[in-house]
Parts: structure tokens; sequence; C-alpha cells
């Protein structure tokens, strides 16, 4: 996913489209760098996390629920979000002394090397049925990613991206293939906040999503509401709308709690009742199914048409109802989703 130019490469993974070369070998993620006129990733097969985790702490509500994901990640990223709560693993590879590092110090900084076949066995011994790319941005670790997904289509078994939606239009060509859900961030829908705060730009996240949709592919979008960074009301409601008209209506968003973290620790958590503002404007705007995030709140899923409380959460409990098959029993209205098998 690069292209060879006479003296340096771009990389074509994401939106930023880095060039590379022997003076800047670095790509912004810094794990991407060029050697001798090719690109490599600097952490190759190594994951610096590996957890079996609900579906729904990706989060992924309308995503066969109560499945479990076999969740991994590398360190990176290709965002410098100034509230990131994975900072630990995304700035790791910064203190490798690049580019004189050696083996043992990314062995080190960088977690253990895993071949697909070895997760595989892992998530059949446990009966998981998905694999999620999650914890850091896995755009940047797109060959060991892939490998995986491939590996797990063979096996039957379900592939989650969760991402900050700024992999390329070429890498998602490639990623549709293989990729079942997206959780897609919009961290803010202000360019301004993409630049200055996350080294990035809010267009290219917002296309993502649209192609997301229009290959058919199951999507759930994250706003980490901050505040007086991206609450405002009309912020929110240019967000909401922009899911509503572009994404539709049965699009899932979920508003999460920020909490002070990483280069932000200047600010208080997000007040329940933020959320609660952000809940009404999505309603307003014609969301069927808004969920409420990092704070301990009841997340049922309702039937939009007649209110039948369809699926039950606390936590990460879930109760689903027993006669539920992705219409609601009571009137029949379709609610989004893949509810149980993949196929
Ligand atoms: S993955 Fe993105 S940030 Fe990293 S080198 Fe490629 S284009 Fe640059």
């Amino acid at each position: 996913m690069w292209e060879k130019f006479d003296t340096y490469c771009v990389c074509k993974l994401c939106s930023h489209f880095c060039r590379l070369s022997e003076d800047e070998p670095a790509g912004r993620c810094n794990v991407r760098f060029y050697k001798d006129g090719e690109v490599f990733s600097l952490v190759g097969k190594r994951l610096a996390a590996v957890n079996i985790d609900p579906i729904e702490k990706k989060p992924l509500y309308h995503f066969k629920p109560k499945a479990k994901a076999l969740s991994v990640g590398t360190v990176g990223c290709n965002f410098q979000c100034a509230w990131c709560q994975n900072h630990s693993l995304v700035t790791a590879v910064q203190f490798v002394n690049f580019p004189d590092h050696d083996f043992q110090t990314m062995n080190a900084c960088f977690g253990q090397a895993y071949e697909p076949e070895e997760l595989i066995r892992i998530a059949c011994e446990h009966n998981v049925e998905t694999l999620a790319y999650t914890y850091n941005e896995p755009t940047i670790f797109f060959e060991q990613a892939l490998s995986l997904a491939e590996y797990a289509v063979k096996e039957n078994k379900a592939n989650i991206f969760v991402s900050n939606g700024y992999f390329s239009k070429q890498a998602f060509q490639v990623l549709k293939q293989c990729i079942h859900a997206f959780n897609i961030d919009i961290k803010a829908f202000s360019e301004k906040t993409y630049q200055d705060f996350c080294g990035a730009r809010l267009r290219p996240v917002l296309d993502s999503c649209v192609r997301v949709k229009e290959a058919g592919l199951h999507l759930e979008v994250t706003t980490l509401l901050i505040p007086e960074l991206n609450d405002s009301t009309e912020e929110l409601t240019q967000l909401a709308q922009f899911i509503a008209e572009e994404l539709g209506k049965d699009t899932v968003w979920h508003i999460s709690a920020f909490h002070p973290s990483h280069n932000m620790r200047n600010k208080a958590a997000t007040p329940v009742h933020t959320l609660d503002k952000a809940y009404e404007i999505g309603k307003e705007a014609g969301l069927h199914h808004i969920y409420y995030g990092n704070v301990p709140k009841e997340n049922n899923t309702v039937c939009p048409k007649c209110q039948t409380t369809l699926i039950e959460r606390k936590g990460y409990s879930v109760k689903i109802l027993d006669d539920f098959r992705g219409k609601c029993p009571r009137c029949n209205f379709e609610i989004s989703g893949i509810w149980r098998y993949y196929e």
C-alpha cells in the first residue's frame, strides 16, 4: 500500500499520505519507515495488547451482541489526540531511538510476535466468534490485521475494525473484503478541532463512514464528548444531522463521557447532563439508537416504532428478549444490525 518513486515512497495506508525518504524515514505514525527504497512496518508481527473482551466493549451494540472479541493492538497511532485513553500504547513507539533501534529494544517496547494461526487457535479454544483490531489505530498495522482477518474468515469468524476512520480509499478497498463491522470515531464536527488536537482532518473521516455504509458493511459511530471542546449544541446538531442524513437514521451513535487523561488533564469529566443533551439532539435529528458510554447507565435497545425493550444492557451484562430475531416481536419493525450469525 505504498508507491515507489526515485528517491522516496508515498505511504497510501491513511489520509496523511506520508512521503518517506532517507532524509525523513519515519511516517507520522512512527510505525512505517523507509529503508533502501522500501516501506516497512516497525512493529512487524508484534502485538502490544491481546485480550478477550465482550463485543460491547468495542463498542458494538448491534453486531452479534454477547459475542466475545479477541482484541489485538500494537503500538503507535497516526493521530496525536491530546486526550488519548490508550496513550501508553500509542506513544511507546516514540521512545525507541529511531532509526538506531535494535531487536531487543523493539521487543521490549512493541510486545510479542504472533502468527495468525496462534491467535485463531486462542480464539477457538475460548469460543470467540469475532476478532477486533482495536486499542490503537489498526490502519497502521494493516498487514498484520489483514493476514489475521483473512485467516479468521476461513474459520468463519467475523472481523471488527475499531478505527479513527483515517484509512485511505485504497486501504478500504482491501479492508472491505474481510472486515464485517466498523466502529469509527467522529471525534468532533470541526476541522479546527481535528487539526489542533488530533493532527488530522475531519473530511477523510466522514468520507470513510460514508464508504463503509455504501459498501453495505455494519457501522457504529462513537463520539467522546469533551467539555467545551466538541459539546456545543450547534456542533452536536451538525454531527447528529450528518449521521442521520449521510449514514442513515438507523446508524448507531455511541456518546461517551470524557475523563481527564494524557495531555488533557485540565478539564473535568463530562457531566451526565451533557450526554443527555447530546441524546436529545440525536433524537431530534431522527437517530433511532443512541447509547451512553463511560457512565453507569442502562443502555437498552428499544424498538423505535413501538418502544418495546428488545435488549437490556447493564454494563457488559446483556439480556436479549427470547423471541427477538432482528425484528420487533410486537410490531415487526426491523432493527438494523447483524444479530447473531455471520454468514
Ligand atoms: S500509515 Fe499513515 S501516518 Fe503512517 S506512514 Fe502511512 S500515511 Fe503516514
